[in-house]
């Protein structure tokens, strides 16, 4: 069948399904459909298609595609249209791949339910009345209802992975600076990643292919070699050692996730590998270290949201009015800048800029941002010492399965602690890589967390195909 039909079939699906699910925030029908009958063409002349000739993408709110709205899921840039592409983008283009729309998000993707963005909640497919996860939870959404192919994340903290575990596909985490973050709308970019959300172990390898490698556009972009990632996929896990972090194993996991982990394990060791139990001693700093870290940048980078040079502003003529009733000494910029911010995000966003400041104000600097960096070592440091013992960790995504929607919004620290699975491999710059290999009593999946040594993205594939 033509790309053309196939596109429309997405299409139709996200007319029928999208009201429902709230996965894309704006879908792009001609494009895609321009893009779909080009490939058509090369395909009628008898040219090859490239590597990812015809498949069919959603893309997540926060990276940049030409000519089309990146909105973050915020009202403050509601309106902005991207003057570039973002590399990933540009490569992808490049692979063939036809991109469909721009998938729903937490705000500035801080968050892990989806239910930060000003567009409202994407819903989890398999019962919305439940989140899909977070940040990345319209990209999870569209690919696990079959709006799309398959879509790209960002992972600050775990965006990428818990959406995928809580909606039952296949989600990747490259190691920091494996993946160009030009075109990414900063959140905290220490930690900011890109990566591929899919049915199939396959579908990322390919798509990681393209996207991975050295960008001159982002200096913290790694000229490290690229391996065949299928040809990778190939070569049997006999021999492989795969740890057990006891830390990610503690009262907190649900008991049938524990249950279903320990299966896998035990299924990996019955095909030739080697299962042994490690220890990640600081594992219990990371979601304190990762809120300061995460916030103190982010801080930083939403500074740049002024009301001035573009996205959302206040009515500055109402400002004035104001301001000649009054007696105020404020200057119309100033009022414009808080006013503007002040209707532009919203409160989570609004919550991590004030933390993010504090945390970096020179009488806490040393307190915390200084005290959080050197714990950021210590988890890294951890990893390093694991990996001399082990290839690949075994893990959970997230303790418990999707909560229903509400349920957390109003305790930020719940929420927060949902992350607890995810966030340090962020801290350490390593790969992870989330597949489903099961389902939980609740109808939900069971999500295993694979991670490994920083560019080692192969093996995690490999070890993920073999568990699904
Ligand atoms: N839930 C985490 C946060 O809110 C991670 C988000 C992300 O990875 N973008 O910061």
């Amino acid at each position: 069948t033509s790309c053309e039909a196939l596109v429309s079939s997405f299409l139709e699906r996200i007319e029928a399904e999208n009201p429902r699910l709230n996965a894309f925030i704006s879908v792009d029908p001609e494009g895609a459909l321009a893009q779909a009958r080009a490939l058509d063409e090369r395909l009628a002349r008898g040219e090859p298609l490239p590597p990812l000739g015809g498949l069919v993408l959603a893309v997540k709110d926060v990276i940049c595609i030409k000519d089309q709205r990146v909105t973050c899921g915020s009202r403050m840039l509601e309106n902005f249209v991207s003057l570039y592409d973002a590399t990933v983008i540009t490569r992808l283009r490049e692979a063939g791949a036809i991109f469909i729309g721009k998938t729903n998000c937490d705000e500035f993707a801080m968050g892990s339910s989806n239910e930060t963005s000003y567009f409202g909640p994407a819903r989890n497919p398999i019962n919305p009345d439940y989140v899909p996860g977070g940040s990345s939870g319209g990209s999870a959404v569209a690919v696990a209802a079959r709006m799309c192919q398959a879509a790209l994340g960002s992972d600050t903290g775990g965006s990428i992975r818990q959406p995928a575990a809580f909606c039952g596909i296949v989600g990747l985490k490259p190691t920091y600076g494996r993946v160009s973050r030009y075109g990414l709308v900063a959140y905290a970019s220490s930690f900011d990643t890109i990566g591929p959300m899919t049915h199939t172990v396959e579908d990322a390898a390919r798509i990681l292919q393209v996207i991975a490698g050295v960008d001159r556009w982002d200096s913290t972009s790694a000229p490290v070699e690229v391996p065949d990632y299928l040809e990778a996929l190939k070569q049997p896990i006999k021999g492989l050692r795969i740890g057990l972090p006891r830390e990610y194993f503690t009262e907190g996991l649900d008991p049938e996730f524990r249950q279903v982990l320990e299966e896998r394990a035990a299924q990996l060791e019955a095909a030739g590998a080697v299962v042994q139990e490690v220890s990640l001693p600081h594992t219990e700093y990371g979601i304190a270290t990762y809120y300061i870290l995460a916030t103190a940048e982010a801080s930083s980078n939403l500074a740049r949201y002024d009301g001035i040079r573009y996205g959302y502003r206040a009515d500055v003529q109402q400002i004035r009015r104001e301001l000649a009733e009054s007696d105020s000494d404020d200057s119309v910029i100033y009022r414009l800048y808080v006013r503007s911010r002040s209707e532009g995000f919203g409160t989570e966003v609004k919550r991590r800029i004030m933390l993010g400041t504090y945390v970096l104000s020179a009488g806490y600097y040393e307190a915390y941002y200084a005290k959080a960096q050197r714990v950021r070592r210590l988890i890294r440091q951890d990893f390093d010492r694991a990996f001399e013992q082990v290839d690949v960790l075994l893990t959970p995504a997230s303790p418990t399965p999707p909560f229903p929607l509400g349920s957390k919004l109003s305790d930020p620290l719940e929420m927060y602690l949902s992350d607890v699975y995810t966030v340090t491999a962020n801290l350490a710059g390593i790969p992870g890589l989330v597949v489903p290999v099961g389902t939980h009593s609740s109808g939900f999946p069971v999500g295993a967390q694979l991670l490994g040594r920083h560019f080692d993205e192969a093996t995690l594939l490999r070890v993920g195909r073999a568990l699904m």
